[in-house]
């Protein structure tokens, strides 16, 4: 039996009620909890650790290596036949285009960051001040400074780091804005997937360094160093070497005593009453709805969730019409290289070394603004089957045994595969929005949520620009084929943003400075769901500081900072 109800189950009142138990939702109860605040975290999703709330022992993950469960068997979660999206590129295209999974994160106790490989880099100084340096200049996209800048959370970057226990080398990304802290631990082993490029880079002058991740390399904080057993993006952690917020802020925060957490219970309305919010509803593991009720709210249910639920509540804080708009992602550029020699790429950490020399600068034509490029590895052997298969049964191939037995055999996709991936900052445009599919309904009767989104051709010209020098390095590293990975049809990535934009003008965003809403009293938002704009770099780290922010100004409100002293 899955555990339901999880921490001090004697607590009847709360302080706050936090909606989503991911990396938002579980850096908020930390921080909540450690000033004495009590907190009520409810999470749609079941849980898969035993012991979470047990401080005498480290949590039981119910996670294994088994490609089976993860990718076929979508343990993750949301099932996308009784819990779809749809989605549809404009509003020209009609009601949608697509039904079924839409940007799926998983769905159950920690979020996200549980299965998440976790490369966890800082934005750096720039990415906070593109209204300043971009405002007017790209039609359609409404580039906007956030109201917090680098200076203000770098403090709480540091907090993070220590708190989660992030590896990394400060200074070794040339890009990066200064650190006055030094990561908890150096970088783990250097694959060799990774000297292999690192060859390539040299000859183009670009500088690999070891990708921050939220990853042990050495037993910290009682938990176990990483073995690199290869099943990391996509997986769950069964030693809890990963410093995903579920083993570690929202653990602190259960065995706090001041947290309770209710897993399968998913909140489908905000109900207020005046500038509160009074109570929410929610549907239960059983299928009953229950109301709940706290003295303050906070979302963190992820950008799309976030917006929907706001929606399904009758629109609650959405007087500026931006509830839903301004919805990023990174688009990812994939060059792919097939090198003659075994490149073992998927043993290991799934991403461990970067670079960023195309993340690019403003208004510089000669280095437009592109991303963070993952140097990794391939994929698991029942994708990697998968893919022969497709291609051996695609015209005008016809299917042969003998043929799949030996690409199994030689293996180049998987064994002798490079991949890099450019994570591109995506334009923020009002038309990339959320709002609820006017037919489609889930298993409980509810508007599912729609995606409109189409790229600008801010992140498209960034695509074109950088693919040819994807290719170029993968030739200067030895490999013998190399091609770009085709975009795909229906956004999927993992990297969701915007929805809840937080600014200072209420007519043009939808929470402010601190993460409350301008049109309510006692809801904020803690979670990507806040980010103006969505920089080159992967967004947890930021999501998990930025939540870290926001729940410190509930606290101590005008000094945040006084919460990680
Ligand atoms: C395979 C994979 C690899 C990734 N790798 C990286 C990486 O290396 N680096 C990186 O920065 N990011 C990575 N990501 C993305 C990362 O997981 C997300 O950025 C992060 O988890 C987002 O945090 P969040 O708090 O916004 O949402 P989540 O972590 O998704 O948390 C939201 C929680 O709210 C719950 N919820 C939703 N609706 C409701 C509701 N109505 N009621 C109650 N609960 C609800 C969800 O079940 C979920 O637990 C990866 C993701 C995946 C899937
Ligand atoms: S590679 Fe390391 S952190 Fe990732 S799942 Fe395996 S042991 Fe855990």
């Amino acid at each position: 039996m899955r555990p339901r109800i999880i921490g001090n189950q004697a607590l009847a009142s709360f302080d706050f009620l936090v909606i989503g138990s991911g990396a938002g939702g579980g850096a908020v109860a930390d921080m909540l909890t450690k000033h004495g605040k009590t907190v009520f975290v409810l999470e749609a999703g079941p849980c898969f650790y035993d012991k979470l709330d047990d401080p005498t022992t480290q949590p039981i993950a119910r996670h294994s290596n088994d490609e089976l469960k993860a990718y076929v068997r979508n343990i993750l979660g949301p099932d996308s036949v009784v819990e779809p999206r749809t989605w549809r590129a404009k509003d020209s295209d009609g009601d949608r285009s697509f039904i079924g999974d839409v940007n799926p994160l998983p769905k159950h106790v920690g979020g996200g960051c549980v299965h998440a490989d976790l490369k966890m880099p800082r934005f750096n100084e720039d990415d906070f001040r593109f209204g300043t340096l971009l405002a007017g200049k790209y039609p359609g996209a409404s580039f906007a400074d956030w109201p917090v800048d680098y200076d203000m959370l770098e403090p709480f970057y540091g907090y993070v780091e220590r708190t989660l226990g992030i590896q990394g080398l400060r200074g070794s990304d040339p890009f990066a804005s200064p650190m006055s802290t030094d990561y908890p631990m150096p970088p783990g082993t250097k694959p060799y997937l990774v000297t292999k490029m690192e060859e390539g880079a040299k000859k183009q002058g670009i500088t690999i360094f070891p990708y921050p991740s939220a990853i042990n390399s050495r037993p910290y904080d009682g938990r176990p160093a990483c073995v690199d057993c290869g099943f990391c993006s996509g997986y769950g952690c069964p030693s809890n070497a990963k410093s995903s917020v579920a083993v570690t802020m929202l653990r602190r925060a259960l065995v706090s005593g001041k947290c309770q957490l209710q897993a399968e219970t998913r909140v489908v309305k905000i109900v207020t009453n005046g500038r509160r919010v009074d109570h929410v509803e929610c549907i239960n593991g059983d299928g009953k709805t229950v109301q709940l009720k706290a003295d303050q709210y906070v979302l963190s249910a992820s950008p799309i969730e976030d917006a929907r639920i706001l929606l399904l509540s009758g629109n609650v804080g959405n007087s500026s019409d931006m509830v839903g708009r301004n919805l990023m992602f990174h688009l990812q550029t994939i060059g792919i290289g097939i090198f003659e020699e075994r490149l073992h790429a998927h043993k290991g950490r799934a991403v461990s070394h970067g670079f960023s020399d195309f993340r690019g600068k403003a208004n510089d034509p000669a280095h437009p603004l592109g991303g963070i490029v993952e140097v990794g590895g391939s994929q698991g052997a029942l994708q990697e089957s998968t893919f022969y298969t497709r291609i051996l049964t695609t015209p005008p191939f016809q299917y042969d045994g003998l043929k799949f037995k030996r690409l199994m055999q030689q293996s180049p996709a998987r064994e002798r595969l490079c991949a890099l991936t450019m994570q591109a900052e995506d334009a923020p445009q009002p038309t990339n929005r959320i709002d609820l599919d006017p037919a489609v309904k889930d298993l409980d009767g509810l508007p599912v949520a729609r995606v409109t989104y189409a790229s600008h051709d801010f992140e498209s010209s960034a695509r074109d620009f950088y693919s040819p020098k994807l290719i170029d390095l993968l030739g200067a590293s030895g490999a013998k084929y190399a091609f770009i990975a085709p975009k795909d049809d229906v956004s999927a990535s993992a990297h969701v943003m915007g929805t809840l934009c937080m600014g200072t003008d209420p007519k043009t965003s939808v929470c402010g400075p601190d993460g409350r809403f301008h049109d309510l009293d006692n809801l904020w938002a803690a979670d990507g769901s806040l980010f103006p704009t969505s920089s080159g770099y992967n967004p947890t780290h930021t999501i998990v500081t930025l939540a870290t922010f926001v729940a410190a100004s509930m606290v101590f409100p005008g000094s945040p900072q006084q919460g990680i002293v």
